[in-house]
């Protein structure tokens, strides 16, 4: 099981809906939405919520989807990647072998 589960979120880049990821619905905790994570290709990021999205994480361009750290909710308002989080460019450049 387990290693099905990092089998899934290495395909995250082929996979946009996330659903592996994510589970759709609120947020449950109190207060809401205390983080946020995403994954690329099996590198976990911190994400912030944001007024607009940015490239890496628009919907129906990026494969990226933001959940919430402790409830795995999806979060659905714009976010961007964390900018002090170093983007792993690495998985990039494995997926374009
Ligand atoms: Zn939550």
């Amino acid at each position: 099981m387990r290693k099905n589960l990092v089998a899934m979120l290495r395909d995250t880049t082929t996979n946009p809906d996330g659903s592996s990821f994510a589970i759709e619905g609120p947020c449950r905790c109190t207060p809401a939405w205390p983080g946020l994570e995403t994954t690329a290709n099996g590198y976990v990021l911190r994400g912030l919520p944001a007024d607009a999205y940015a490239p890496l994480t628009m919907p129906g361009v990026s494969p990226l989807v933001a959940r919430c750290v402790r409830c795995n909710a999806r979060y659905l308002e714009p976010w961007i990647t964390d900018p002090d989080d170093a983007m792993p460019f690495a998985f990039a450049r494995e997926d374009n072998q």
